[in-house]
C-alpha cells in the first residue's frame, strides 16, 4: 500500500527531528498534501497510526491541509486555481494549461509536542 510507505517516511523524518530536538514525544504532525499528490487522506491517517506505533509519534494526530491545484496560464499571465483538478483548462479563459504551480505537494510542515 502506497500510503503505508509514505506514513513510514513521515514517521522516520519526524522521529529523527524529535531526536535532534531532544523531544521524546510528538503529539501532532502537520502535512500539506496537493490534490495531485495521489494520496488518499483517510488511508494515510490509518497507515500513520500503524506506522507510529512504538515510536515517539505513537497516538499523534495527523493534521492534513489539502492544497488545491494551481496552474500558470500564459494567456492570463496569472496563477489560477483549477475548479476541476482533472480538467487542465484555465477557468478564466478556458485555454488548456498544464504548467502546475501547486498541487503535487507532500510536505511535512510542522510537528507539535505535548
Ligand atoms: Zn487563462
Amino acid at each position: 500500500m502506497h500510503e503505508l510507505s509514505i506514513a513510514h517516511n513521515i514517521v522516520t523524518i519526524a522521529s529523527n527531528a524529535a531526536a535532534e530536538a531532544g523531544v521524546d514525544r510528538i503529539s501532532a504532525v502537520h502535512l500539506r498534501i496537493g490534490a495531485l499528490a495521489g494520496v488518499v487522506a483517510d488511508a494515510l491517517r490509518f497507515s500513520f497510526a500503524i506506522a507510529a506505533e512504538g515510536t515517539p509519534l505513537a497516538g499523534a494526530d495527523l493534521i492534513i491541509e489539502e492544497v488545491p491545484v494551481v496552474v500558470f496560464c500564459p494567456d492570463c499571465n496569472a496563477e489560477v486555481t483549477l475548479t476541476n483538478p482533472r480538467l487542465f483548462r484555465c477557468p478564466r479563459c478556458d485555454r488548456p494549461c498544464g504548467q502546475i504551480v501547486h498541487g503535487r505537494e507532500l510536505e511535512l510542515v510542522a510537528l507539535e509536542t505535548p
